[in-house]
């Protein structure tokens, strides 16, 4: 079977290094053999021009995208997840009939002060208060005034997933609690739709970055419990941290990738540098993605996060030595 994976961003702001890094690593891993995934569901969050801002920025990199290498920067509509949305509730919907969704009507401040146990990724455990409570969402809206999100009833065995950086993983339902499907807000949650299309598209392996590992699992329990085939291979890889020691993020507007061409950055420097700190390369040389593919190895990958230092950006924009 020939690989499938996917490069995902979330227009919800100009695309990083460090974003820039695991679509690279994705990229490399599949061979170039990815489709191109805009996930906008947060409406709130995501904007138009960012997806715009994304689609130059993987051009300029040189990360084609098998589905739309031909077109111009027109995307097919499955491309996009807003558009997708139907889709979605569908599969909220029959989980929903097999008693493996349910309306959730707390606030977070219930979660909050009901919750002693540990946070997770995603917050406060939720202590399941709602679990067999309502009938459906209209009896949880009568009976509260507020409108419900929906909860996967998440039970049975534990998910247990092989990730090529971290090994075996063993995830007990327990661990990580009910967690959203549907938002209160009427909008799907990254969960289901991230699940949802990972199936659906038979993509086969995915790359992306640390922070989404314990996801892996509730994407999987989701694709179970809707009969549906889960990626095969899943690689979960470090991040790039800024100066201060902080995971690279949205807010360091400097270190965009717009930013960077705009102060002259050479593209096959971008791409050559971020190789070498992932692991790939001994030392920073300008290189296209298609020039790195056969250096491209799982077992090469540094399992470090990388500090992102003034001279390395000396190097990126001046060529100057680090
Ligand atoms: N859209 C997510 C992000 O930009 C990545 C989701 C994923 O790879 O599953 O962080
Ligand atoms: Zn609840």
């Amino acid at each position: 079977m020939t690989p499938l994976g996917r490069l995902a961003p979330t227009p919800s702001g100009m695309l990083h290094l460090g974003n820039a890094r695991s679509f690279l690593l994705a990229w490399l891993w599949a061979r170039g053999n990815v489709l191109l995934r805009i996930e906008d569901i947060d409406k709130p969050r995501c904007k138009p021009e960012f997806t715009k801002a994304a689609l130059q920025d993987m051009n300029w990199l040189a990360l084609q995208r098998a589905r739309t290498r031909s077109a111009n920067d027109g995307l097919p509509d499955d491309a996009i997840q807003s558009s997708r949305t139907d889709l979605y509730r569908k599969h909220l919907e029959s989980l929903a009939q097999q008693g493996q969704a349910y309306p959730c009507t707390c606030t977070r401040r219930d979660i909050d002060e009901a919750s002693s146990a540990p946070h997770f990724d995603e917050g406060p455990i939720y202590p399941g208060t709602c679990r067999g409570k309502w009938r459906d969402a209209m009896h949880a809206k009568a009976n509260t005034g507020r409108e419900p999100a929906w909860r996967f009833l998440w039970q049975g065995p534990p998910v247990v997933f092989h990730d090529e950086l971290r090994g075996h993983l063993t995830v007990d339902p327990s661990t990580l609690g009910d967690f959203v499907l549907w938002r209160r807000d009427d909008l799907p949650s990254y969960q289901l739709a991230v699940g949802v299309d990972d199936a659906l598209q038979g993509i086969t392996q995915v790359l992306r970055g640390r922070d989404l590992l314990l996801s892996t699992a509730r994407q999987i329990a989701i694709q179970r419990a809707l009969g549906l085939p889960s990626p095969a291979q899943w690689a979960h890889v470090p991040f790039i941290q800024d100066a201060m020691g902080r995971r690279m993020a949205k807010r360091d507007g400097d270190l965009s990738l717009k930013s960077l061409r705009e102060q002259g950055a050479d593209a096959r420097r971008v791409t050559g540098f971020l190789a070498w700190s992932a692991g790939l390369i001994d030392k920073p040389e300008p290189a296209t993605a298609n020039e790195l593919v056969g250096e491209f190895n799982l077992r090469k990958l540094s399992r470090e996060d990388f500090v992102l230092r003034d001279r390395h950006l000396g190097w990126l924009l001046h060529g100057s030595a680090m």
